[in-house]
């Protein structure tokens, strides 16, 4: 069997030689990165299995490396399994917001560390990622860019596409603006553009999916999330 890569972007020495001989002992070829860009530019050459990826980072942290990597054709399906310290409970829901498949927190044991690392790499491959989301009568095909109601399209903007399926692809969990705004509108734009444009836009989804618009939940003070059970 062809050994899987995993890429452990870290900057505390202890922690990397101790995360690295430990999946070397389980058969994993592990990559090493101290620095963000490093780790970017590892993550899109090698493709990893799976990127091990610490908070606190000098220059460029964590959140927004899982950000990038998140947003990037290249790389956005791999897992990615954040080490973060007891006292980033913050970030931690912040990274699995951004789509951080696990966390670990600091310390932890070998042990714990293996059993997470495969655990989220079985997860991989069982699912791929869906090509098609489903909910009720609406499909929203990713190859195809079409979205349908009743078999019939719909007709969408570009952005009310993403909207839609970034709302889709979280099943049911509730995303910020911020978050939406990041994830739609891309981390550069969304400085300048307000919040409200996030519920313009749901708006205008809302009335667009007729039916099944009551899916759209609005979460006080916080974002939406789109209700995917029956
Ligand atoms: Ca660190």
């Amino acid at each position: 069997m062809v050994k899987e890569t995993i890429l452990v972007v870290e900057d505390e020495k202890n922690i990397v030689e101790l995360v690295k001989y430990n999946l070397e002992q389980e058969g994993y070829r592990v990559l090493t990165a101290s620095k963000g860009d490093i780790g970017l530019d590892l993550a899109r050459k090698q493709k990893p299995a799976l990127i091990l990826l610490d908070l606190m980072l000098p220059e460029i942290d964590g959140i927004e490396i899982c950000k990038i990597l998140k947003q990037d054709d290249q790389t956005s399906a791999i897992p990615i399994v954040m080490l973060t310290a007891k006292s980033q409970e913050a970030d931690k829901v912040l990274g699995l917001e951004l789509g951080a498949d696990d966390y670990i927190t600091k310390p932890f044991s070998p042990r714990e560390l293996v059993a997470r690392v495969k655990a989220v790499l079985r997860r991989a491959h069982e699912k791929p990622k869906a090509k098609i989301l489903k909910v009720g009568q609406l499909e929203l095909d990713v190859d195809k860019h079409l979205v349908t109601l009743k078999g019939k399209g719909v007709d969408l903007t570009s952005k009310e596409y993403d909207l839609l399926k970034t709302l889709l692809e979280a099943h049911g969990r509730v995303l910020s603006r911020e978050i939406l705004l990041d994830q739609v509108w891309g981390y550069d734009q969304s400085i300048n553009i307000e919040t409200r444009t996030v519920d313009m836009h749901i708006g205008q989804l809302r009335k667009k999916l007729k039916a099944e618009s009551e899916r759209i939940i609005t979460v006080k003070n916080t974002g939406y999330r789109f209700e995917d059970g029956t």
